[in-house]
C-alpha cells in the first residue's frame, strides 16, 4: 500500500518566525515547505497592479480568477509563479503585505488557493504555514503547532531585520502595523487566524530558534513520524 503522506501545519500571527522555523524543519526532515502568505501576497500584487484597492470588494472577488497562481521549486526554495512569471522577490513589500492582509479576508480570494494548497499537501510529505491551515486547509494534518510570541518580540525581530538589511523603520510603527494584522486576521469571518483544537501552542518569545525548531520535530515524531538518519540543523537567528 502506497504511504500517506505526513502534513505538518504551523498556524500564527504576523511575525512569529514560522517562515523561518517552518523552512529549517522542513531542510532537517526532508519536507516540502510550503508557504500559503506568498500565494496570497502574488494576488495581492496582481490587485495593486492592475490599480484596485483593498475596499473594491466586489472587484476583486469577481477577478480574482484572472490571477493565476503555481508555484515551483527551484533548490529547495518555492517560487511562486503570477500568471506565468515568476513574482517571489516583488511579494515582499510592506505594501503587498497590508493588500494581502485586507484581500485574504473575502471567501472568494480563499477558495482560489484552497485547491492548490490541499492538492500540494495531498500527495506530499509537506510542512505549510500560514493563518488557516490546521482549521480550514489541512484539518486532518499530522502534527499541528500554533505558533506565537509576544507583540513587543515580533516586532522587535522584524524591527532587527529590516535594520539589518539597511532600511530605516521606527519601532513604534512596525508594533502598531503587526497589531493591526492581527486583528484583521483574527476577526474576519472567514478563517479566521485561530488555533485549531488539536494543535499544540508554541510560545517562541523567549525560545531559540533550535528549541522551536526541535520541538515541531518532536511533535511530528510523537504523532507518528519515522525521522531521516541524518536529521540534523545548523543554528541560525530570527528572521
Ligand atoms: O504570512 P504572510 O505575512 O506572508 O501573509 C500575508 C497575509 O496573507 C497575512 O497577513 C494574512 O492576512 C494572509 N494569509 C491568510 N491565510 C494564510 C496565509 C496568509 O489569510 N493561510
Amino acid at each position: 500500500m502506497e504511504k500517506k503522506a505526513f502534513n505538518i501545519a504551523i498556524d500564527g500571527p504576523a511575525g512569529a518566525g514560522k517562515s523561518t522555523i517552518a523552512k529549517m524543519v522542513a531542510k532537517k526532515l526532508g519536507f516540502i515547505y510550503v508557504d500559503t502568505g506568498a500565494m496570497y501576497r502574488a494576488i495581492a500584487l496582481y490587485f495593486l497592479r492592475e490599480g484596485v484597492c483593498p475596499e473594491e470588494q466586489e472587484t476583486i472577488c469577481q477577478e480574482v480568477g484572472k490571477a493565476a497562481i503555481t508555484i515551483r521549486y527551484q533548490d529547495g526554495a518555492q517560487q511562486v509563479i503570477l500568471n506565468g512569471e515568476d513574482v517571489s522577490g516583488q511579494i515582499r513589500t510592506e505594501e503587498v503585505g497590508n493588500m494581502a492582509s485586507a484581500i485574504s479576508a473575502y471567501p472568494p480570494v480563499r477558495a482560489h488557493l484552497l485547491e492548490l494548497q490541499r492538492g500540494l499537501a495531498a500527495s506530499q510529505n509537506v510542512i505549510m504555514d500560514g493563518r488557516d491551515i490546521g482549521t480550514c486547509i489541512l484539518p486532518h494534518a499530522d502534527a499541528k503547532i500554533f505558533l506565537t510570541a509576544s507583540a513587543k518580540v515580533r516586532a522587535l525581530r522584524r524591527y532587527k531585520e529590516l535594520t539589518e538589511k539597511g532600511i530605516t523603520c521606527d519601532l513604534e510603527e512596525i508594533t502598531q502595523d503587526i497589531i493591526e494584522r492581527d486583528a484583521r486576521d483574527m476577526n474576519r469571518e472567514t478563517a479566521p487566524l485561530k488555533q485549531a483544537e488539536d494543535a499544540t501552542l508554541l510560545d517562541s518569545s523567549s525560545m531559540t530558534i533550535d528549541q522551536v525548531v526541535q520541538a515541531i520535530v518532536d511533535e511530528a515524531v510523537a504523532h507518528g513520524l519515522a525521522l531521516p538518519s541524518e536529521a540534523s540543523g545548523e543554528e541560525c537567528g530570527w528572521k
